[in-house]
């Protein structure tokens, strides 16, 4: 993977290769570890690179810290300042993947809230279309973990082994990607998605009580799915097999943006192909992001402008 020439290190911005974590600390240890996947794109036109929905990604990272006992909070603004930081002093100006970090640094065990060391790095991350990305994706044996246990709500490090140990499994069975059904055997989410399907023309997904992230991107769908499309919504306990049986499904996040999911078990989802809802969601969404449309400024943060 190129990587970039600068990355940020505790609001300094530093050479890439500069940027390393001891592997004594909690961690490299444990994935004593929170963080942010935030987007950005490009608007050719405008000349200008804007970041989406910053403010919700920073306010999720410190709900992550406050969740997981680090010590240290930091402001929203301080936050927002280190990634736009981070690409302006790599000028960049493509379509990227922010990452922002929460790490647990010194050499305490399980127990210590700090030290805190925050990092933020830009990678590149060019958008797809909707044909590029149609999934076969497979239910895996292993459950999701659970709010009782560690919670998928935030973004912990430690979390993505589950994701890691479902997604290996079933790509040993061909599949593209995994899906999670929760310790009851209901639907969660993917490894790094969350999951819409399309039923009787209402568009589907499970609660954020099902073993899920609170998925910044499921927020955004779900409002343009009500106030743009007027479709009917249900955030509600899914089936698996009601995936089966669905119109369409598709996986949605920052990094997968909509990934239609052309096949769950092998059993074709729909006629198989990319669904006209899942195509209509995905160009609202997608000119939102860059920009192209005027609506909803409040959620792009300009770099450059
Ligand atoms: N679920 C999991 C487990 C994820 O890692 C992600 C990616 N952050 C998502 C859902 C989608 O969340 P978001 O829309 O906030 O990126």
């Amino acid at each position: 993977m190129t990587h970039p020439k600068f990355v940020s290190v505790d609001g300094e911005i530093v050479p890439y290769e500069t940027a390393t974590v001891h592997f004594l600390s909690p961690a490299a240890k444990y994935g004593s570890s929170v963080f942010e996947g935030i987007r950005g794109y490009w608007n050719e036109d405008k000349s200008e690179y804007f970041v989406f929905r910053l403010r919700e990604h920073v306010c999720r990272l410190r709900e992550s810290m406050k969740v997981m006992r680090f010590s240290e909070d930091y402001d929203e603004n301080y936050l927002c300042r280190v990634v736009l930081d981070t690409i302006r002093a790599n000028n960049i100006k493509a379509d990227s993947h922010i990452r922002l970090s929460a790490l647990l640094c010194g050499e305490g065990l399980y127990d210590v809230g700090g030290p805190v060391s925050l990092m933020c790095a830009a990678l590149p991350g060019p958008s797809k279309t909707l044909e590029e990305k149609t999934l076969s994706v497979g239910v895996t044996s292993w459950r999701r973990i659970h709010d009782s246990a560690i919670p998928p709500r935030i973004k912990c490090g430690a979390n993505y082994q589950n994701s890691r140990l479902g997604l290996m499994d079933v790509k040993a069975g061909g599949y593209d990607k995994v899906l999670f059904l929760t310790p009851a055997g209901n639907v969660a989410e993917g490894a790094g998605e969350c999951i819409f399907i399309v039923r009787g023309g209402c568009l589907v997904t499970p609660s954020v009580t099902s073993g899920i992230l609170e998925s910044i991107t499921r927020e955004t769908i779900l409002e343009i799915a009500r106030q743009d499309l007027g479709l009917p919504i249900a955030e509600r306990e899914m089936d698996r097999t009601e995936i089966y049986v669905a119109e369409e499904a598709f996986f949605a996040g920052t990094m997968a943006e909509i990934c239609p999911v052309t096949s769950l078990d092998g059993i074709a989802v729909g006629s198989g192909a990319v669904g006209n809802v899942t195509s209509d969601l995905w160009s609202r969404l997608e000119s939102l992001c860059r920009g192209t449309v005027d609506s909803r400024a409040e959620w792009r943060t300009p770099v450059y402008g």
